[in-house]
């Protein structure tokens, strides 16, 4: 599998937000958001070739349970089954980050974590607009991860008029407990993040859904290995 790193931190987002973890950030994104924050992992071939016991062999160097896949988009990588059942082998508790681009069946997967994306993530170049309107919602997959993992609904929020389509997306997914779903800033600063939450957190008390914080930006202003 093409690696972009391993790292430990904290959980930084979700209901989770605070447990120590390890980070494998896979490489590969097809959706390339405006706002991404981690453009370093985008391209499939960057990062370093690892075989999955590698992988796992590197995440047991640290005394943690929780290991947490992301990218990039991990649920588009073949060979990610595999690295979930050796983990979960390993004993390791899993929350796989995704954007729900894609769906694969019965990973022993512990949280798949979701964050569909909206029409606030769209690239400003026209030809990766495109690519990324055609593929960012696809509704069959999400149900499906619903369906058949734990999950938690992480929408990313740039301001207060982005919540009219994300009710719209919700109503289309009627399979979505309203508990599971998380409002989050989009904020790659401390700065941003500080100024946006005060909006976001109003948001969530008017909607009650739950306020998702974002710990690598507010303690580590999202330097990377964070
Ligand atoms: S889905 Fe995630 S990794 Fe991919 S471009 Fe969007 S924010 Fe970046």
């Amino acid at each position: 599998m093409k690696i972009i790193e391993i790292f430990y931190s904290l959980q930084g987002e979700g209901f989770l937000a605070g447990l120590p973890s390890v980070f494998v950030r896979l490489a590969g994104c097809p959706l390339r958001c405006r706002w991404c924050d981690t453009k370093y992992a985008w391209d499939k071939e960057a990062g370093r070739q690892y075989s999955t016991d590698e992988i796992v062999h590197t995440v047991e160097k640290w005394p943690c349970k929780f290991v947490v896949i992301t990218g990039g988009e991990p649920m588009v990588d073949p060979d990610l089954p595999q690295l979930v059942r050796e983990l979960k082998a390993a004993g390791k508790h899993i929350t796989i980050e995704t954007a729900g681009i894609a769906y694969i069946p019965d990973m022993p997967c512990d949280l798949m974590s979701i964050s569909p994306k909206l029409s606030n993530s769209v690239p400003d170049e026209a030809k990766l607009a495109a690519i990324h309107n055609d593929l960012k919602l696809d509704l069959a997959v999400l149900g499906a991860l619903i369906d058949n993992y734990n999950y938690q609904l992480k929408f990313v929020v740039d301001s207060e008029a982005d919540l009219p389509e994300i009710e719209e997306t919700l109503k289309k997914l009627a399979n979505a407990d309203r508990e599971k779903i998380m409002l989050m800033p989009q904020a790659a600063t401390r700065q941003g993040l500080l100024a946006k939450s005060p909006m976001v957190a109003e948001l969530c008390k008017r909607t009650g859904y739950t306020f998702s914080q974002r710990l690598q930006v507010l303690l580590w202003n999202n330097e990377r290995g964070t």
